[in-house]
């Protein structure tokens, strides 16, 4: 019996890791701390405005644009892409709310990490269009996209990481 509880004890324990932005947790509920923020990032307070949809849609249309455009400045560049597009707050979470993963608040910024098989179709659908990054070009390419969001009282960043 007691041999059985000493073997049982050894067992390597179920890794605590964050998948997504590969932190370790020493504790359960480090972790679970972890993904309790993440879930308070992604609900909408009340200080944000969600924006009618149409504005949205158009927010994700100059999005997509400017990550084309600098796509094509950097064809031949393997690398990061920085792609760094003005909007507010709002704009920002109409599009990427349930994405969120982290916020610095020291400088305002906001991360999503899109990562794994998955990671473009998930932006392709953050999106809305199948066609927003250059698929021969992120074959050999980490991207990385980065929102800037002047505000009114800080300097917000937002940005979101393809990886
Ligand atoms: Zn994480």
């Amino acid at each position: 019996m007691t041999d059985f509880k000493i073997k049982n004890k050894t067992l390597p324990c179920k890794t605590l890791e964050c998948k997504l932005c590969n932190k370790i947790y020493k504790r359960p509920s480090g972790l679970k701390k972890h993904k309790k923020i993440i879930q308070d990032l992604n609900t909408i307070k009340p200080s944000i405005y969600i924006l009618p949809e149409k504005a949205i849609e158009e927010t994700r249309q100059m999005l997509v644009y400017h990550i084309k455009e600098k796509l094509k400045q950097n064809s031949r560049h393997v690398g990061n892409v920085s792609v760094t597009i003005s909007g507010t707050k709002n704009q920002f979470f109409g599009i990427f709310k349930g994405y969120i993963h982290n916020y610095f608040p020291k400088s305002g910024t906001y991360k999503c990490i899109f990562k794994g098989a998955d990671a473009y179709s998930t932006l392709a659908y953050i999106l809305k269009d199948e066609n927003w990054g250059v698929k021969y070009f992120l074959q050999h390419q980490k991207t990385f996209v980065l929102f800037y969001l002047p505000s009114t009282n800080s300097n917000n960043q937002d940005s979101s990481g393809i990886i």
